[in-house]
């Protein structure tokens, strides 16, 4: 199958380019993957509840809901969706070529397309703890700026599990509504920077416990009301109750498939040309959490969606004028 524009990726940013793209004529195709980077189609919004910080849904929107949405908004333009995964990419030639998910490793032939939107969102890491299947979502996050101001969570003690600059922004953020914030770090250090690590441990409502593990969310069968906490070097264990436990260890950028062949960071985070959705190679685009490690929200996903839909519309309109060039030379 040949087409215009490949989208990977189901998120709100590979929803929001399939809208432009598919109002532009593009006639895109959106592979939605099949539990993709361990995501389900829809992105990452469909593992959580409530929705409350996206615009248009004063009321709030669960995430499965807000993406069931995206998908339909996808589709009423045209936008043709494949739910299977893009294992391997070729972007050395053009078209370029995608190989999809196969019972016995990729697809024999590939698909092509004149430009690709990759938007295959990154995955927050998680440490699956007992108790966490549980708990999930019923206390339990990994993102403090998303849930944090939720009901369950304000006015009590919390905890955040991490050692890096995410651990100690996430904490500081949640003292806005919590009790307390208690930022349990594996070793005897933060690895965060250090102006980060010293606002969090001179801030009067967080607690770091050096050199301890959480190993299990325990709760009353509905919410999670305490973790046990291991001692590194002693082993001993110990409850601690708080009624939140966020993870910020981290995520993984879904690029492995890609193989090297875009520019990333040390962390695997696509590169692209500042204030654009630009990769290394022309034709290729990015949206979403695949090359934003800031700011990570369904709104910004969406806007990066709308702006890579828009450089491969332009890129489009560039080959066709190129090609009539040539054609009239002729
Ligand atoms: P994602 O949502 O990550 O979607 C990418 C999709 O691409 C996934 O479905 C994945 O399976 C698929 N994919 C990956 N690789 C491939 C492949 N090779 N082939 C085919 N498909 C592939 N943001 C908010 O604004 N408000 C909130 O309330 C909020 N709550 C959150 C709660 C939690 C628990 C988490 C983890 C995140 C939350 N976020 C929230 C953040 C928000 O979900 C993300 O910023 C946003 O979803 C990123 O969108 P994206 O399009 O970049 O990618």
């Amino acid at each position: 199958m040949h087409s215009k524009v490949i989208i990977i990726g189901s998120g709100p940013s590979g929803h929001t380019a399939a809208i432009y793209a598919a109002r532009a004529n593009l006639e895109p195709v959106l592979f939605e993957g099949m539990m993709a980077g361990g995501v389900a189609p829809g992105g990452q919004l469909t593992t959580t509840t409530e929705v409350e910080n996206f615009p248009g849904f004063p009321a709030g929107i669960t995430g499965s809901e807000l993406t069931d949405k995206f998908r339909e908004q996808s589709e009423r333009f045209g936008t043709q969706i494949i739910t299977e995964t893009i294992t391997r990419v070729d972007l050395s030639s053009r078209p370029f070529k995608l190989w999809r998910e196969d019972a016995d490793g990729d697809s024999d032939e590939p698909d092509t397309c004149d430009s690709l939107i990759v938007a295959t969102g990154a995955t927050a890491k998680r440490l699956n703890i007992a108790g966490e299947d549980k708990y999930w979502q019923r206390g339990m996050s990994a993102c403090a700026v998303c849930d944090g101001a939720a009901p369950l969570f304000r006015n009590k003690p919390l905890v955040v599990i991490g050692g890096g600059d995410s651990a100690c922004e996430e904490a500081t953020f949640l003292t806005k509504y919590a009790s307390h914030v208690y930022i349990a770090v594996r070793r005897d250090a933060f690895r965060a920077s250090n102006i980060m690590a010293k606002r969090a441990i001179n801030h009067p409502k967080i607690t770091v416990l050096w050199n301890t593990h959480v190993i299990e969310a325990k709760g009353d069968d509905r919410v999670l009301t305490h973790v046990v906490l291991q001692d590194a070097k002693t082993k001993e264990t110990r409850n601690l109750d708080v009624s939140g436990l966020f993870y910020a260890i981290g995520h993984t950028p879904n690029t492995a498939f890609l193989n090297g062949q875009l520019t990333t960071d040390e962390t695997g985070y696509l590169v692209v040309k500042p204030g654009t959705s630009l990769t290394n190679v022309q034709g290729v685009f990015a949206a979403g959490d695949v090359h934003d490690k800031r700011y990570r929200q369904a709104i910004t996903a969406a806007g990066s969606g709308c702006m890579a839909a828009l450089d491969a519309e332009k890129y489009l309109e560039e080959l066709e004028a190129e090609a009539q060039e040539k054609a009239s030379k002729l």
